[in-house]
């Protein structure tokens, strides 16, 4: 049965990217938003199998990637404290703050654990009401509701030992920042199919009525990235500009309206910084007031420095202006046993990806 799907899978690839080239008369820029659709795009040679004239670029949506050098400085400060039990995802131990990483930390005897939810945050707080535990939650409309609901479930327990330190981001400010920008040549985008089963599709749809680029909702097997794909080049070859989910199996065109209350009523929109790009307006979520007795950014004594800039050029490639191997440092003084940069290290990071399946 499995090779009957595989082989389903290899012939339905094939149909599209024939379909592809069928369609295409002239150059096009995409960019497919989402390390999860880059890493699939990569893995399975699919650029291999387009046209020449469709170049596809990597977008900003790599939550470790993105997440501010000055918030793992913060994350890093707080691990040190004998009272604080650190807690984040697998990825964002190994992720370079301005000096060092929260695993280098943890190797020196910080209390650093890697969980898989936030929910397993709320347990170690439960089993150890001496020690303050800070969950180090970073994502982007993926990952807000879980984090929403741990706090939820916080407070409903009352539980006073228990900090975020947020670094959660919104992706279409992000685009915006990307069509906007002076050095732009993507002309359609893959959105991410993900973050839409979340939110809904009215985001993407305010973004073509303001910016007339296509907007494709995209999943993350090679035949849905080809579809994806196909849907856009379609649209551009047209003169057309709308957006097209192809992705209804999981993204329906209204999200998930519980998890929107959810993210709502725990937290509210504010400016956040991206790595590599810098700030980005209404782009990130804070705290809401009523949830503010879990914030971690209060444990700390004093204001860290700014981090000092990277040699990691990692804003350009997460804006579809360069791609991995044109960064000096690609696979010689950053790979992923020393990471120069974030995109190197998570599992959904462009660099990664180029090392790993090129
Ligand atoms: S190869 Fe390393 S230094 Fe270069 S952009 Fe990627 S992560 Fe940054």
């Amino acid at each position: 049965m499995k090779y009957l799907t595989e082989y389903r899978d290899r012939h339905a690839t094939e149909r599209l990217a024939e379909k592809i080239r069928t369609v295409v008369t002239q150059p096009w820029v995409l960019m497919e938003v989402c390390g999860g659709q880059t890493h699939s795009i990569v893995k399975n040679a699919l650029e291999q199998l387009l046209p020449a004239s469709v170049q596809l670029v990597h977008g900003p949506g790599c939550p470790v990637c993105v997440t501010a050098a000055e918030i793992l400085d913060q994350a890093i400060a707080l691990a040190q404290r004998p009272d604080v039990i650190l807690c984040s995802f697998g990825d964002m131990l190994r992720v370079p703050g301005s000096q060092q990483s929260l695993q280098a930390v943890k190797a020196t005897g910080a209390d650093v654990r890697m969980l898989y939810s936030p929910m397993d945050a709320l347990a170690i707080a439960r089993a150890n009401p001496q020690r303050k535990v800070v969950f180090l939650a970073v994502g982007f409309e993926t990952t807000g509701p879980a984090t929403a609901l741990a706090l939820a479930q916080a407070r409903q327990w009352r539980l006073n030992n228990f900090f975020v330190l947020l670094s959660h981001f919104l992706v279409p400010p992000a685009i915006s920042t990307i069509v906007e920008g002076l050095n732009n040549r993507v002309q359609g985008f893959l959105a991410p199919g993900h973050v839409c089963a979340v939110t809904g599709i009215e985001p993407y749809q305010q973004l073509v009525a303001r910016y007339r680029v296509p907007m494709v909702i995209t999943g993350f097997e090679p035949v849905d990235i080809l579809q994806g794909i196909l849907c856009c080049v379609a649209q551009l070859e047209r003169g057309e500009a709308r957006v097209e989910n192809p992705y209804r199996r999981v993204a329906n065109d209204q999200g998930n309206a519980r998890a929107q209350s959810l993210v709502n009523d725990v937290f509210e929109v504010s400016d956040q910084h991206w790595r590599g790009i810098g700030s980005i307006a209404n782009s990130g979520l804070r705290l809401s007031p009523s949830y503010q007795m879990f914030n971690a950014v209060a444990l700390l004594d004093t204001a860290l420095p700014a981090a000092s800039p990277s040699e990691c050029i990692s804003g350009d490639i997460l804006q579809g202006i360069k791609k991995p191997k044109q960064c000096p440092h690609f696979g010689h003084r950053c790979r992923p046993e020393h990471p120069l940069g974030a995109p190197m290290v998570s599992s959904e990071g462009a660099c990664a990806a180029y090392f790993n399946y090129q």
